[in-house]
């Protein structure tokens, strides 16, 4: 896992950029410029999290779910978004690099996805619902999980593919274009810094 500083003034939740094009990929995408040396990671406490989540659709409205008060809680939350985000990230890498994925991460995302299914249950109505003694601040992580296991379970999988900006950037993201080849995680950012690089070099 990369250090993760603390930024003394973090941007808005409002203004973060979710260019994965789905749920568990903009997860990932949560730290800012992945391979940088000084780190910025979005999601850096519960209230934060929390209001990633809400923002994203990993929570809803009428989940009545809040950050947890107990420091000891808020620390686990907090190393339990770390490890899974790390996890999905090795479990998204490997299958774009064709390579096997690692042990922990497979058995990180088997736990989350045993975890949700134990929180699910059929209503009176048909429907699977959450559980209310799983309307809590891990709620939003076992649906994160469920929507990389769609993925990875799904064809688009195929369509996965990391930011061609490695220096700093490392984001993941669906290339839906037409042709498949889209390269930036976006053009205004990512594509936009290698045009004026190439500029100043010729
Ligand atoms: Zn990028």
């Amino acid at each position: 896992m990369s250090p993760v500083n603390r930024h003394l003034s973090p941007r808005p939740i409002a203004v973060i950029r979710l260019d994965g094009g789905r749920l568990c990929l903009d997860f990932v995408n949560s730290i800012h410029d992945r391979y940088a040396v000084d780190v910025e990671d979005y999601l850096q406490q519960p209230q934060r999290f929390i209001e990633w989540c809400v923002r994203t659709g990993a929570l809803r409205p009428d989940d009545g779910v809040r950050a947890p008060r107990a420091a000891d809680k808020r620390a686990a939350l907090m190393r339990e978004v770390a490890t899974l985000r790390h996890h999905l990230h090795a479990l998204f890498a490997a299958r774009i690099d064709h390579q096997s994925p690692p042990a922990n991460a497979v058995r990180g995302l088997d736990r989350w996805l045993h975890d949700a299914w134990a929180s699910l249950s059929l209503g009176a109505d048909g429907n699977l619902h959450w559980r209310v003694d799983a309307r809590d601040a891990r709620l939003p992580l076992k649906r994160i999980a469920l929507d990389a296991l769609d993925l990875l379970g799904d064809s688009s999988a195929s369509q996965l593919r990391r930011c061609a900006n490695t220096t700093s950037c490392g984001w993941l993201f669906l290339d839906t274009s037409k042709n498949q080849r889209r390269r930036w995680c976006a053009m205004e950012t990512c594509g936009t810094a290698e045009k004026m690089q190439r500029y100043r070099q010729s």
